[in-house]
């Protein structure tokens, strides 16, 4: 004991070790922070890392490390990395804005996917608009030249207290309030101070371009009953080349937003009188997500599911049962009630609990496993008004839905055959982008979820195991699995190189034991099945309105509603142009004709911004011979082709993506 004390005192210079993701090591003197360990590696890396991931816990690049650590150095590429960026970036843009308008309020201002925002009460009478956003942009720009430090304090609750009450931060002296004493830190740069937990950068240098852009309200907390606060969304990045490919990105986003196609291309509309959030599907639309239903049941079904159909409002006891009614059942929509018996009824809000009822329909043994029943279920979730946009967040959806009962040992095939369902669909509908997410649970924590910890150990194995042979990359997150089992999520990369939550694969050990769903074994026993929930599409809206955006409406051949329009080039060849349609249409093909008293230019035009794949141009030559003057999508002119030739051409195209080759 003594001679370890005596050690320390003269060891002025005490060491300590950082691992580096590698594993390698290297010494460093006690005190040494993320950036000073970035500089003894190189100067680029130093002028590139952003903050520090030590221990797990991202860190300011200046905070010193005093003791043995694990870490990793966050560059923009890394998430916490641009989080930390994007976040004093919202810092940035508070201190502009309490330059600017004294007297303003702060709620919170976090980082978000793209970009951040701050929510504001700028007081009395003050409203802060898209015109002021050139001048909060300079005032920023001012800032960053300014190079202020960005520096981290721990303070006492009492003292946060003060502080903010003087300033009459109300909001964030209610933050304040609910904190625990000890953990309460601030960062301040120049005249600004926040309450923050961090990271931070080191200094406001290090934006390099900065864009505001976008303001709404938003209630304090959520709130609906509380003061409606001011959102001042903005973005920035390390290089102004980055913020101009950004603005470019969100023009064409704008341009493809699935509202405005979804117009556009007569596909679907809203009404406030049918209620907001419940789509119209037009004609159109509805031939677009026909075909898609066609396709997706085709696999099903060389996939051995079975369809089944269940009513769109369920007997309440359904949903105790099944435990949604104790968890959503206040925000949800309310019960609708018999005027007679007075029964109470609800909004489909989910097919497993009516599938789960199939499965009970007959006994099961061993031999019935898997078992798979798939159905296009409508289900109706109650979404506040705010949150409805277009087909992403609608209040009445369509699921391509599937439950698979089966036993615990089957959970791995199964994994296998959803994941090739999901790999033909991407492919079909040209998504070459996308990644994994795994959801297990949180090994310190294992009393939080249901079902026994052998089986959760099968299924978390049987995920991994079946990413890893199918060659995905799948993040893994520890602890965000639900309470009833794992899951394995997929993103789709659109052509913006935007990402989206869609597909799902999840273990339920729940469902089956609530219902108390059985088989009997080979045992001859009873044994309690697995349940596993799958949507590759997630709903049929939201994948609608993720290949609108992703195609920007030029849907593939084998979907598109119209695939081809005859121009008749005068009034004189209108009646063959009806011919060339019935011809197609007797192969499957959807044609229309295009017979207005127009130009033949302005019918090539038109019919070009609806994403017609082919145009079919017809006069004199064409009907004395039989032939179709073919115009691909995109101006190209592919000559004059025999009509049969065409037709068996594009048929055979429609088919083959029809039916994907499937090998089981
Ligand atoms: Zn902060
Ligand atoms: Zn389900």
């Amino acid at each position: 004991m003594q001679f370890e004390k005596k050690l320390e005192e003269n060891d002025i210079h005490a060491m300590i070790k950082i691992t580096f993701p590698d594993n390698s090591v290297r010494e460093y003197e006690e005190g040494i922070t993320g950036l000073q360990i970035a500089e003894s590696i190189s100067s680029r890396l130093a002028q590139e890392v952003l903050a520090a991931s030590v221990n797990g816990e991202t860190w300011d690049l200046t905070r010193p490390i005093s003791e043995d650590a694990a870490i990793q150095l966050l560059k923009w590429e890394d998430t916490e990395g641009k989080h930390a960026y994007w976040h004093s970036s919202a810092h940035l843009m508070a201190e502009a804005l309490q330059a600017l308008y004294p007297g303003i309020k702060f709620g919170i201002g976090p980082a978000i996917e793209n970009g951040f925002y701050y929510d504001v009460d700028p007081g009395e009478g003050v409203s802060i608009k898209e015109s002021d956003f050139p001048a909060i942009e300079k005032k920023m720009m001012e800032l960053i030249a300014a190079k202020e430090e960005i520096r981290r304090k721990n303070i006492s609750k009492a003292d946060a207290i003060k502080m903010f009450s003087d300033r009459n931060e109300n909001y964030k002296v209610e933050l304040i309030s609910e904190l625990e004493d000890g953990t309460i830190t601030t960062y301040t740069q120049g005249d600004f101070t926040d309450l923050c937990r961090g990271p931070h950068l080191p200094n406001t240098s290090y934006i390099k371009s900065v864009k505001v852009l976008s303001v709404a309200g938003a209630y304090w907390r959520g709130d609906e009953k509380r003061p409606q606060l001011t959102r001042l969304y903005g973005i920035t990045f390390p290089k102004k080349k980055m913020l101009d490919e950004y603005i470019e990105m969100m023009e064409e986003a704008k341009k493809r937003d699935n509202r405005k196609i979804g117009e556009e291309l007569e596909l679907f509309t809203f009404y406030q009188v049918v209620g907001a959030g419940l789509p119209l599907w037009l004609p159109k639309g509805t031939q677009l997500r026909l075909k898609l239903e066609e396709f997706l049941k085709k696999i099903q079904q060389q996939f051995e599911y079975e369809q089944v159909i269940t009513p769109h409002i369920g007997g309440k006891q359904l949903y105790v049962t099944s435990g949604h009614y104790a968890k959503y059942g206040k925000d949800s929509f309310q019960p609708i009630r018999t005027p007679e018996e007075d029964e109470e009824f609800l909004l489909k809000p989910m097919n497993c609990p009516h599938h789960c009822e199939i499965y009970k329909a007959f006994p099961r043994s061993y031999k019935d496993l898997p078992l798979r029943l798939a159905e296009f279920g409508t289900v109706y979730r109650y979404e506040q008004s705010g949150e409805l946009h277009g087909l992403t967040r609608v209040r009445g959806f369509t699921q391509d839905d599937a439950h698979i009962f089966c036993m615990p040992e089957q959970v791995k095939d199964e994994f296998l055959k959803v994941m090739d369902i999901i790999f033909i669909i991407f492919k079909a509908l040209d998504f070459k982008d996308f990644e994994a997410q795994i959801s297990l649970r949180d090994p310190e924590n294992k009393e939080k979820y249901i079902g026994t910890d052998e089986n959760w150990d099968k299924a978390e194995r049987a995920i991994l195991e079946a990413c890893e042979e199918k060659g995905m990359k799948a993040r893994v997150e520890l602890g965000e699995a639900a309470f009833y089992g794992p899951k394995l999520d997929f993103m789709v990369k659109d052509a913006l190189g935007r990402r989206w939550q869609l597909g799902t694969i999840q273990v339920d050990y729940n469902l089956p034991d609530r219902f108390e769903l059985e088989y009997t074994g080979a045992d001859n026993q009873k044994h309690r099945p697995v349940m596993i929930h799958r949507a590759p599409f997630g709903s049929m809206e939201r994948f609608v309105a993720v290949l609108i955006e992703h195609t920007a409406g030029k849907f593939p051949l084998w979907l598109t509603p119209t695939q081809v329009v005859i121009l008749p080039v005068s009034e004189k060849f209108n009646d063959y142009a009806y011919s060339v349609a019935r011809t197609l249409k007797m192969q499957d093909i959807r044609a229309e004709v295009d017979d207005r008293n127009e130009k033949v230019g302005r019918k090539i035009r038109d019919n070009e911004l609806r994403r017609t794949p082919y145009l079919l141009i017809v006069g004199e030559k064409e009907a004395e011979n039989e032939e179709v003057s073919v115009r691909k999508q995109g101006g190209i002119d592919q000559g004059s082709e025999k009509l049969t030739t065409f037709a068996h051409r594009i048929k055979q195209e429609v088919d083959e993506m029809m039916n994907p080759q499937v090998n089981i």
